[in-house]
């Protein structure tokens, strides 16, 4: 072995070279700079037909700007989402305390898997699940939980919480001839169909309760599907509500939901299903919790009080639940990936837990500091502690509150002016958070009144689809001629989650996560929309 080739690559490679590592990260910076002055979206074209093609490596050992070289492009293709015009999704800039954690978190790279192979981290994340439970649940004994990869596998944690309760020992021995099922709303995020899938109950066990006119699950369908399942003998794992859909912010009534589950349970003498709530986007909602309506001491808008008491009072709702899902990388604006999966009560982990010799790497793993002893990966990124701490202590509860109103706020008045027009109808005008979704048909029409009658189910079908095909034609329309350095980006949603007498609705969207879109922003959607209707 030549040991000074072993040597050169130990000092550009393994050596921290404060100099070189401050000029490449200043380069970078500079870069999401000029970003800032170019419209949203498309910063380069992509370049998929020699992708697979040419994954070319270098054979010579070269040095910390060949590794910039080779991701430059890529990185400058990309979109950081700091632009106030981007509406379309639930997914904002990440904020610059949530970076100053995670690159600590990438500096370091601890592995949370074992308290040996992260040293303090496990302690972080104890304390940011700790922080995280005392907001949600406002009240908790023994919370716990983990961060995961992703919102999706928090949900899949949950389902697998029911499965165990309902079915205990399937970890073990399987889940044999048990039939089982799962609930979920209309309106739910389409990881519900993912977990049931890969969890083993199928997507056909999975069921969708119709939601009412706030995308809000109908719990008169929830109890009678309970009746029909349990009459089959049927055994339900789960019922996931949701805290905030994806498209219209919707919020299920959990208390209700746990009082149903409860008594139906008991009427069939069996065990109840595990109650898991999905807040990947409305888990925010709670910072709102505490906050004194009366002597309003951040001087919120009081035209957005009201929807801050309708966020309060669902968000009581969270102490029923047995679960919460919460994805700080969405609206906690800190970085992929921070999802974290949070368990009311710490003795449910345990129906997850491996025996010490099914982890024989982990010989000495301790249940209160090694999760690897119950989480589904085995490596896990300590980027999320390190995101939640740093913003949480960096920007504040009164920070997060005011930023909370602010996108409240910034939606509330969107929604006003759209349903001003005749020819527009907001379709979540009651639900409080960011989100609006509407519908635009052409001037001359009275969008409420075709809304109330497509509601009452009074058109026929060909009016029906002429008036959804209006909608999207329109939409379409803008997206042909707006004028990217200006236009909001928006998205299309096929269905809301809300289906009057069966039937989805599809809307026009806008989520307001960035907290510097302005008022302005606002009134440009709202002429682009009367140059196209
Ligand atoms: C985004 C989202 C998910 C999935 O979360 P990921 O972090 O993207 O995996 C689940 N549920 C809801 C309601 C969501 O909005």
């Amino acid at each position: 072995m030549d040991k000074n080739r072993i040597q050169e690559l130990v000092s550009t490679f393994f050596t921290c070279d404060r100099k070189q590592l401050m000029e490449i990260f200043g380069e970078l910076l500079s870069a999401l700079e000029a970003e800032q002055s170019l419209p949203p979206g498309h910063l380069m074209s992509r370049n998929y037909e020699t992708a697979q093609a040419n994954p070319e490596i270098h054979t010579l050992p070269g040095n910390l700007k060949d590794a910039r070289d080779a991701i430059f492009p890529f990185f400058w293709g990309t979109d950081s989402w700091q632009s106030k015009l981007h509406l379309e999704n639930v997914k904002g800039p990440p904020n610059f305390a949530s970076l100053v954690g995670a690159l600590a978190a990438l500096l370091k790279n601890p592995n949370l898997c074992v308290d040996t192979y992260c040293l303090r981290s496990n302690e972080l994340e104890v304390k940011s699940i700790t922080s995280l439970a005392n907001l949600i649940f406002y009240h908790t004994q023994s919370p716990w939980g983990v961060f995961t990869i992703g919102g999706t596998i928090s949900n899949l944690y949950g389902g697998k919480l029911g499965i165990e309760k309902v079915c205990p020992g399937a970890m073990r021995k399987g889940l044999h001839e048990t039939k089982l099922a799962g609930i979920v709303s209309e309106a739910g995020h389409y990881s519900n169909a993912t977990l049931a899938g890969w969890l083993g109950i199928g997507l056909q066990n999975l069921h969708a309760i119709p939601t009412d006119n706030r995308m809000s699950m109908k719990l008169d369908h929830l109890e009678k599907k309970l009746d029909e399942l349990y009459r089959d003998k049927i055994a339900v794992a789960f019922v996931i509500a949701t805290f905030g859909t994806t498209d219209a912010f919707g919020i299920d009534d959990i208390r209700g939901i746990r009082e149903i589950i409860e008594r139906k349970a008991k009427q069939y003498d069996v065990t109840a299903p595990h109650l898991h709530v999905d807040a990947a986007v409305g888990w925010v909602g709670c910072f709102l919790t505490e906050y004194d309506i009366a002597s309003n001491p951040l001087a919120l808008p009081k035209e957005i009080l009201p929807l801050v008491q309708t966020m309060q009072k669902a968000a009581m709702g969270f102490s029923d639940a047995d679960s919460v899902t919460i994805d700080f990388h969405k609206m906690g604006w800190g970085h992929y990936p921070s999802s974290a999966f949070i368990v009311n009560r710490r003795e449910d982990l345990a129906r997850l837990t491996r025996r010490l010799d099914d982890v024989p790497y982990f010989a000495e793993a301790d249940f209160r500091h090694d999760p690897a002893l119950f989480t589904l990966e085995c490596s896990r990124p300590g980027i999320g502690p390190y995101s939640v701490m740093a913003s949480l202590n960096g920007i504040g509860l009164n920070g997060y509150r005011l930023l909370i109103a602010n996108a409240m706020q910034l939606a509330l008045r969107l929604k006003e002016k759209l349903e001003a027009l005749e020819f527009c109808k907001v379709l979540n005008f009651e639900t409080p958070g960011p989100h609006v979704c509407w519908w635009v048909l052409p001037r001359g029409r009275n969008a409420k009144e075709i809304f109330r009658r497509f509601e009452n189910n009074e058109l026929t079908p060909d009016e029906r689809q002429q008036y959804l095909k209006e909608v999207r034609r329109l939409y379409r329309k803008r997206e042909a001629t707006m004028d990217p350095a200006v236009d909001a980006r928006l998205s299309f949603s096929n269905g809301i989650g809300y289906s009057p007498h069966g039937v989805t609705l599809p809307a026009w969207k806008a989520v307001f996560f960035n907290p510097q879109t302005d008022d302005a922003v606002i009134d440009r959607i709202v002429s682009s929309i009367e140059d196209v209707a």
